[in-house]
């Protein structure tokens, strides 16, 4: 891998690489753009095959926060760290000596949790480094920001797609009633929209049944559904090119991340068939609003107005894909890359003036 062209074709700011003896620790920190703020993004720990694999991981996942953030319309950045190990190997003290690592970019780099690193490993990390999120939970968890933004998703996409407002009576499948499946059924429910629901658990969907008059489905059976809308909330990469041809829902609306198996190829397939796809880390982006109120100091009146930019972010993007004839996915990013280019002309008018 031919390090200097790689960060430069993704268009990174900088990377650092954390090494210690006692404690055996290895770490990638990748910040990939600072202009709207400092790079959020949380810790993933994982036994990664080489240590190229992780980097590519970082590299790739601060740049998703990048494009996530200024979607979002927060003043932050894009950054991702991944500790290279086994999650039976973790200590306590390869987490502090992670979090000394952390400090030392005087909050360039904020940091939360991810893959294998538990609420518990964070207040460790926090020990030595106050650029940590996640810690107090003064929200209460982000699942209800996440719906609310899920559910705003649906509405531009209904607006868009049918050219109409009017959610009663629509038909939506639901997989996956967790934290955020369930919540966003509630307000599904709660405006008139018919339910169909999967999950791998039967106390979820029966539940979901007995609350909101839910039908319920195989897991295998919900992609194929004659409904309006498809809501992953449970799994990554499910949209596929096995699934695709199955699906009969015009809109694809959920809270997953990676809900597409190949960015490129499977964006452009749906496009192809006129399935309306909302960007995973758009819609969903009520996660990321929840952490970063916390970081500022949580209001929730001001945490969930900012949820609502979903809402016209998501219309806008629709609009710069049908204008453009470009995938959904594509328009995200251009939208994200206006604004990070905005950010950076205001600076430097800053700087000059
Ligand atoms: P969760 O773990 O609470 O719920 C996931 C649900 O999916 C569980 O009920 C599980 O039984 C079910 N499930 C697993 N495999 C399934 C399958 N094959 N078919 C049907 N159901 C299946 O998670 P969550 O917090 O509700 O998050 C859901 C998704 O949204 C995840 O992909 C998560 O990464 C993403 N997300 C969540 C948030 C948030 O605020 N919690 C924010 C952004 C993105």
């Amino acid at each position: 891998m031919l390090l200097f062209e790689t960060v430069k074709e993704m268009g990174h700011e900088q990377i650092l690489f954390c090494h210690g003896r006692n404690p055996d620790i290895k770490a990638i920190i990748a910040i990939h753009d600072t202009s709207l703020g400092p790079a959020m993004g949380a810790t993933r720990l994982f036994p990664y095959v080489s240590e190229e694999a992780a980097l590519q991981d970082a590299l790739r996942l601060s740049r998703g926060m990048t494009y996530k953030a200024a979607c979002a319309n927060i003043p932050a950045g894009g950054g991702k760290a991944v500790i290279i190990a086994n999650p039976e190997n973790k200590t306590d003290e390869m987490l502090q000596a992670y979090g000394r690592f952390v400090n030392s970019l005087n909050g360039r780099f904020i940091t939360g949790q991810d893959v294998n690193i538990t609420p518990q490993d964070v207040r460790t990390i926090n020990q030595e480094t106050n650029y940590v999120v996640g810690v107090s939970e003064k929200s209460g968890g982000p699942a209800p920001i996440t719906s609310l933004g899920v559910f705003l998703g649906i509405k531009a996409a209904v607006e868009f797609r049918f050219q109409s407002r009017q959610l009663e009576g629509l038909k939506v499948a639901v997989q996956g009633l967790g934290n955020v499946g369930k919540s966003l059924c509630r307000h599904l429910h709660e405006h008139g929209i018919q339910l169909f629901v999967s999950d791998v658990n039967p106390a979820k969907t029966e539940e979901i049944q007995r609350l909101f008059g839910a039908t319920i489905v195989d897991p295998e059976e919900i992609y194929s559904l004659d409904v309006d809308i498809f809501s992953p909330c449970a799994l990554g990469g499910i949209i596929n090119s096995q699934i695709i041809p199955f699906l009969k829902a015009q809109i694809i609306a959920g809270a997953a991340n990676n809900q597409l198996g190949n960015e490129q190829l499977h964006s452009q397939m749906l496009t192809e068939k006129g399935i309306l796809y909302c960007p995973d880390y758009v819609i969903n982006a009520g996660g990321l609003i929840n952490v970063y109120n916390e970081m500022i100091g949580y209001n929730e009146e001001k945490a969930f107005k900012q949820v609502h930019n979903i809402y016209d972010t998501l219309l806008a993007i629709f609009e710069i894909a049908n204008q453009q004839g470009i995938t959904t996915n594509d328009a995200a990013k251009r939208l994200a890359e206006e604004r990070i280019i905005s950010a950076k002309a205001r600076k430097t008018k800053e700087i000059a003036a």
